[in-house]
């Protein structure tokens, strides 16, 4: 589940970019006084996985059947319970979600994550994210929501849409909707998108050619953001422009003004619709200490200072000195620049703990 929106959607896929509009989960911290600061995080994502049953284009991670990354289920608790210290801290709720890669890949994992948060006394989680892949009979749907819903999961959040179709029978899609709708109640369950949902599309028999053309019409309606895979795999369906077109579009608001974050399992810290950019890593820090430092320091950091600056276009002018060329076709947004910027970046090891880990580039 990897698109990036903020903080509505499933793990993978990827998140409207906006040129314009304010982040709607933002804006709590910066241009204070004029001046960008961090806002205190209220919602967090622990990707419990990088790994996918799936390998959507539209993933803002590069998600796949070979990717790895799982989060213990003791790191998953510790991270839990310190985000939620945090927000305390800072006289906020932490609402914490689930997603990947595909949480439901590793059932006895996630199951097990849920309940270790729950024994903990920490609050229930806000929504775990899938693409149904798993939804194979209705017992195995109804036992494992019972569970979850047992433990104090708040939604259930089921992706499905012209990408996700190519990997995922529909029909498991379909069981896994009734039946949460059943056992959790329909409010509080989201299918992304609906639109899809009510009239679903056999993908799989469609030739390339209508394929990509379904794709187009989606990426059109939705106004998803062009990063991780999405990035490689879409930005040729959109208008480019020459990256000059794409200068002074600061992502203040994306980065430091967002209360969303996302968590891998190497403890690595993203912005919530940015993943990719490491704002600090967890593995070994309290998260607090992490957000302290970042909160102190974050002009230091290359990649957020250059973005906060002037955007993609300011990072690929920090990267020319390291040998990136911008792309005689031109980008399809300030976020397939970015990706692109920073794929150059982590190929040839240039800072490493900013950006990374391989999964969010390595389609
Ligand atoms: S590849 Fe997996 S994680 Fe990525 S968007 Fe598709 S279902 Fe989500
Ligand atoms: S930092 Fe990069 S990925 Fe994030 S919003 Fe800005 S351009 Fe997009």
């Amino acid at each position: 589940m990897t698109h990036a929106e903020d903080d509505a959607v499933e793990p993978g896929a990827a998140v409207v970019e906006d040129l314009s509009v304010p982040d709607a989960s933002a804006q709590n911290g910066s241009l204070a006084g004029g001046r960008p600061s961090l806002a205190a995080w209220e919602f967090a994502g622990l990707f419990t996985t990088y790994w996918c049953n799936a390998r959507c284009a539209i993933c803002y991670v590069c998600s796949g059947p070979g990717c790895g990354g799982e989060m213990r289920v003791a790191m998953a608790v510790r991270l839990w319970q310190e985000l939620d210290e945090l927000a305390a801290s800072q006289g906020n709720r932490m609402r914490i979600h689930l997603a990947g890669g595909e949480p439901f890949g590793d059932w006895p994992r996630l199951a097990a994550i849920v309940r270790a948060a729950h024994d903990a006394g920490l609050a229930p989680t806000e929504k775990v994210e899938t693409n149904a892949f798993w939804a194979v009979n209705d017992g195995l749907v109804r036992s494992r929501l019972e569970l979850l819903d047992a433990f104090g999961m708040e939604r259930l959040v089921v992706s499905t849409d012209v990408y996700h179709q190519e990997f995922v029978p529909f029909e498991r899609v379909r069981r896994c909707v009734e039946i949460a709708r059943e056992v959790l109640g329909p409010e509080r369950v989201r299918v992304r998108w609906w639109d899809f949902y009510n009239e679903p599309v056999d993908v799989a028999r469609l030739s390339p050619n209508l394929r990509r053309a379904a794709q187009a019409a989606a990426l059109d309606r939705h106004k998803d953001r062009l990063t991780g895979r999405a990035a490689s795999r879409l930005s040729d369906l959109l208008l480019c422009r020459p990256a000059e077109e794409l200068a002074g579009l600061s992502c203040e608001r994306e980065v430091l003004g967002s209360k969303h974050v996302h968590i891998d399992g190497y403890g690595n810290i993203f912005p919530g619709v940015c993943a990719g950019i490491i704002l600090g890593n967890a593995a070994t820090r309290d998260v607090a200490q992490v957000w302290h430092d970042l909160a102190a320091l974050w002009q230091e950091h290359p990649v957020v200072s250059a973005v906060v600056a002037g955007g993609s276009h300011a990072l690929m002018r920090a990267a020319t000195p390291h040998g990136y060329q911008p792309r005689t076709e031109g980008y399809a947004g300030k976020c397939h620049l970015c990706h692109d910027v920073r794929r150059f970046l982590a190929a040839r090891g240039i800072w490493p703990e900013h950006i990374g880990p391989r999964e969010c580039y390595g389609d």
